[in-house]
C-alpha cells in the first residue's frame, strides 16, 4: 500500500479530490467548473487534475491548458510534471513531453492561426503588433482619412485603439461601447466606423494581426465548420485557469472547441474579476454550468490554505460588502495573533522608506526578499519606492510596468527581424527605414510603397534610391535585410547579426549606449532559449519579460530580489509578506473610478485580490498626502487621505510613522492564399465594409 508521502494526491481535501477525479476513466468527461475564493487551491487542483490525466494515460499533446500569463503556464506545467512523475517516474515519455499546449489564449491562438494560415486566407508570415505598434498603425490610417485630433477634436490614437479593442473583445456594436465607456467620443460614431474599417483593411493588406485579432480570428475560425473540426479534434481536454477574467471572444473559442463541454474544466473566482476594462465579463463563469445539457458539474472549495485567519477575516470583510457574489467566504485554519496592519504615513516618500525598512527587517528575520511583494494599483505608483530601493541597494523585479521590449533600442532590433520576414508591415518598415540618417516619414513611406509593389523584398530594395545622407549606410541595411533569410544563418545567429549591424546606431543615437548594448546582449541570450525567429517574436510580443532594477537585466534565478507588481499582474500568486501602497480613497478606489457603481465594485475586488496574496503578514499603507496627476486639467492635486472605506477598522492593527525625519519631495508580401474560408472577410464585415 502507498503511504501518504508517495501518493501525490493524498494531500487534497475531499472537494479538491472530487474535482481532480471528476469523470475519471471516461475518455470524454462532462464539463466541470471549480468556483471558489482566493487561496482555496483552485490552481493547485487544476495542476493535479492535469497530472491525474497524464497518469491515467492521456496524451500530453492532446491537453490544452489556458492560463492568464506565460509565467502561470510554465508554473502549472512544472507542477503537473512533478506530480505525474511521482506516479509514472521521471523518465516516462508523458512526463518528459511537458505540456506542449500550455499558454495564454493569445499565444496558443497565434500558433493555431499560423498552422492553419493557408486554409483561412492568412499568410503564415503574418507579424503581430503590440499595443504601441497598433496605435501607430491606427494613427497612420487616421491621418490618411483626414481625421486629425488637433483640428477636429477627434479622439487620440490610443483612445481609438481602446474603443476598437473593447468593441472587438466584447463582441459588441460600437454604439453601446461608446455610450457605456467612452461617452465623450459618441459624437464621432460614424467617423470611428470608417476608421476601424480602414484599420482592418490596412492590417489585412500588410499581413499584420494585433493582439485582439489573435482572439477574433481564432473565434471566427471556430465558427467555420470546415476548419473548426480539425482544430477541436486536436484536443481531448481543455482546461482554463482564472476563467472569471475571460471575455466573450474567449468564451466563444472555448464553446467552439468543445460545443458539448466534454473534456472542459474551468476554474475561477467571480470575486476576483478585475479585467472588465479589457471586456472581461464575470458572466462567463456564472453562465458556464447552464450552457450545457446536462449542466456542468460545479465544485466549490471552502478552505483557504494560503492566508492566516486574521488576514482572511479582513479580506472577507472587504468582499463581504460586494453587491453580487457567487463564491462564499472561506475559512482558514492558520491561526495567528498578527492582524493586517493599517499604516499611516505622511506622504509617498515616507511610504517608500517605511516599506524598505520593513522589507529589510523581515529579511533579517529570515524572510527572503523573493517571498515579499509590494503591490500597487498603477505602475507609476512605485516610482518613489524604486528610488528608495536603489539608494539602499535592494534588488527588485517589477511586474506589469514598462517592459524591456518597449525600450526603443530593443524595439529597433526586433523591427529589423520582423520586417525581413514581412516587408508588407508598414509600421515596422517605418521604424527600420528611419534608422538611416536623412530618412523621414515621407521618404520612408515612398520607399515602402515601392517595396510593397515589388515581387520580393530583395527586388524592392534593389530598385530604391535612398537620400544622399543615407547613402553610406544603405548597402549595409540591404545586405542585412536580404541576408537574414537567404544566408541560412540559423537561430539565434540571425539576431546576433542584427545586433552587430545596429550597434554603431546606438552610439550615434544615445548617450547611454553602453547600457543599451547590454540590453541587446541580454535580448540575444533570451533569444537563444527559443527554437526560432518566429516563436521568439510571437511569444515575446505577446508576453514580454519584465523590467528590473539591475542595469545588466533580470537578476539570475538563484539571486534574491524583492517583487514589485501591479495588482493586476499579481493575480494567482502568493507571498509571505505583502505591502500594498496607497490604500486610500482617490487611489484605491481610483479617483477616475469613483462614481459608477460597477467600477466601485471592481475596485473592491481589486483590493480583495491584493489582500489575499498575503500568507503571513499584510501591510496596507495610507499616505496622508498623495499627489494625483490631473492630466486633463494640468497640474497636480494633493488628496488628503481618508482611510479606505472598504475595511472595517476593528479587523486591522494600526501604526503611524509620525515623527519620522522630514520627507523629501515625493514627485521626485503576401503569398497567394489557398483559402477554404475567408476569415478576413468576416472580420471586415463587422464594420459594415
Ligand atoms: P487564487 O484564487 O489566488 O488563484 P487558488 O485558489 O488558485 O488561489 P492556489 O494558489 O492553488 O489557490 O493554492 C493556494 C495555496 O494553498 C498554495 O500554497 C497551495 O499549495 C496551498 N494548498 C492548496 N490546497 C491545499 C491542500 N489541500 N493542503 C495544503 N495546502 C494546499
Ligand atoms: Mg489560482
Amino acid at each position: 500500500a502507498k503511504t501518504t508521502q508517495d501518493d501525490p494526491f493524498a494531500r487534497l481535501n475531499p472537494a479538491q479530490r472530487a474535482a481532480v477525479e471528476h469523470g475519471r476513466g471516461d475518455p470524454a468527461p462532462g464539463p466541470l467548473l471549480v468556483i471558489a475564493g482566493a487561496g482555496s487551491g483552485k490552481t493547485n487542483t487544476l495542476a493535479h487534475r492535469v497530472a491525474r490525466l497524464l497518469a491515467d494515460g492521456a496524451d500530453p499533446y492532446r491537453i490544452l491548458l489556458l492560463t492568464f500569463s506565460r509565467r502561470a503556464a510554465q508554473d502549472m506545467t512544472r507542477r503537473a510534471e512533478r506530480i505525474a512523475a511521482k506516479v509514472l517516474g521521471p523518465d516516462h515519455p508523458s512526463v518528459r513531453a511537458g505540456l506542449p499546449w500550455a499558454g495564454t489564449f493569445h499565444a496558443v491562438g497565434a500558433r493555431i492561426l499560423r498552422e492553419q494560415a493557408d486554409r483561412i486566407g492568412l499568410s503564415p508570415a503574418f507579424t503581430i503588433h503590440d499595443r504601441e505598434d497598433s496605435a501607430d498603425l491606427m494613427n497612420l490610417v487616421r491621418h490618411e482619412r483626414g481625421l486629425s485630433a488637433k483640428e477636429t477634436r477627434f479622439p487620440a490614437k490610443g483612445t481609438c485603439l481602446a474603443i476598437y479593442s473593447r468593441a472587438v473583445n466584447a463582441e459588441s456594436a460600437l454604439e453601446p461601447v461608446l455610450a457605456d465607456s467612452f461617452p465623450w467620443c459618441a459624437a464621432f460614431v460614424e467617423e470611428l466606423k470608417t476608421l476601424f474599417a480602414a484599420y482592418v483593411d490596412a492590417k489585412q493588406a500588410q499581413n499584420v494581426l494585433d493582439y485582439d485579432d489573435l482572439l477574433l480570428y481564432w473565434a471566427r475560425v471556430m465558427d467555420a465548420p470546415e476548419v473548426a473540426g480539425e482544430i477541436a479534434g486536436q484536443f481531448d481536454h481543455v482546461l482554463v485557469d482564472e476563467y472569471q477574467d475571460t471575455n466573450r471572444l474567449q468564451a466563444a473559442i472555448l464553446r467552439g472547441l468543445r460545443p458539448d463541454g466534454r473534456g472542459v474544466t474551468v476554474v475561477g473566482d467571480d470575486a476576483q474579476s478585475i479585467y472588465s476594462f479589457r471586456a472581461a465579463t464575470v458572466r462567463n463563469i456564472l453562465d458556464f454550468p447552464g450552457q450545457f445539457d446536462p449542466p456542468a458539474r460545479v465544485v466549490t472549495l471552502e478552505e483557504n490554505y494560503r492566508s492566516t485567519q486574521p488576514i482572511l477575516a479582513a479580506s472577507n470583510a472587504v468582499i463581504g460588502l460586494a453587491a453580487e457574489r457567487f463564491t462564499k467566504n472561506l475559512r482558514s485554519e492558520r491561526v495567528s495573533a498578527q492582524r493586517p496592519l493599517l499604516v499611516t504615513v505622511r506622504d509617498e516618500a515616507d511610504q517608500a522608506r517605511y516599506v524598505a525598512e520593513r522589507v529589510l527587517e523581515a529579511r533579517e528575520a529570515g524572510v527572503r526578499l523573493k517571498s515579499q511583494a509590494v503591490l500597487f494599483r498603477a505602475s507609476h505608483h512605485s516610482a518613489p519606492l524604486e528610488v528608495e530601493l536603489a539608494r539602499r541597494n535592494i534588488p527588485f523585479v517589477k511586474f506589469g510596468g514598462l517592459r524591456f521590449l518597449e525600450a526603443a533600442h530593443v524595439k529597433d532590433v526586433l523591427a529589423v527581424l520582423r520586417f525581413a520576414g514581412n516587408p508588407a508591415d508598414r509600421v515596422t518598415g517605418f521604424r527600420v527605414l528611419q534608422l538611416l540618417p536623412g530618412v523621414g516619414p515621407a521618404t520612408a513611406g515612398r520607399m515602402l510603397d515601392a517595396v510593397a509593389d515589388a515581387a520580393s523584398l530583395r527586388e524592392g530594395l534593389a530598385g530604391l534610391r535612398p537620400p544622399a545622407a543615407a547613402a553610406q549606410d544603405w548597402p549595409g541595411l540591404v545586405e542585412l535585410l536580404t541576408g537574414l533569410d537567404a544566408d541560412g544563418l540559423g537561430w539565434p545567429a540571425e539576431i546576433e547579426r542584427v545586433r552587430a549591424w545596429y550597434e554603431p546606431h546606438l552610439e550615434r543615437r544615445y548617450d547611454d549606449a553602453a547600457m543599451r548594448a547590454g540590453d541587446l546582449l541580454q535580448l540575444e541570450q533570451i533569444a537563444g532559449s527559443y527554437p526560432g525567429r518566429e516563436r521568439f517574436l510571437t511569444e515575446l510580443t505577446l508576453d514580454p519579460p519584465d523590467a528590473t532594477s539591475a542595469e545588466a537585466g533580470p537578476p539570475l534565478l538563484d539571486e534574491d530580489y524583492l517583487i514589485l507588481s501591479t495588482i493586476h499582474s499579481a493575480k494567482g500568486q502568493e507571498w509571505t509578506n505583502v505591502y500594498c501602497l496607497n490604500v486610500i480613497d482617490g487611489c484605491m478606489p481610483s479617483d477616475l473610478a469613483t462614481g459608477r457603481r460597477e467600477e466601485i465594485e471592481e475596485e473592491r475586488r481589486l483590493l480583495y485580490v491584493a489582500m489575499t496574496r498575503a500568507r503571513d503578514s499584510l501591510h496596507l499603507v495610507t499616505p496622508q498626502r498623495f499627489y494625483v496627476a490631473q492630466q486633463a486639467r494640468g497640474g497636480d492635486r494633493s488628496v488628503f487621505a481618508s482611510r479606505t472605506r472598504f475595511i472595517p477598522a476593528g479587523l486591522l492593527g494600526l501604526f503611524e510613522t509620525r515623527g519620522w525625519p522630514a520627507a523629501s519631495d515625493p514627485r521626485a508580401a503576401s503569398r497567394p492564399a489557398m483559402a477554404t474560408v475567408d476569415i478576413g472577410a468576416r472580420v471586415r464585415g463587422m464594420w459594415g465594409a
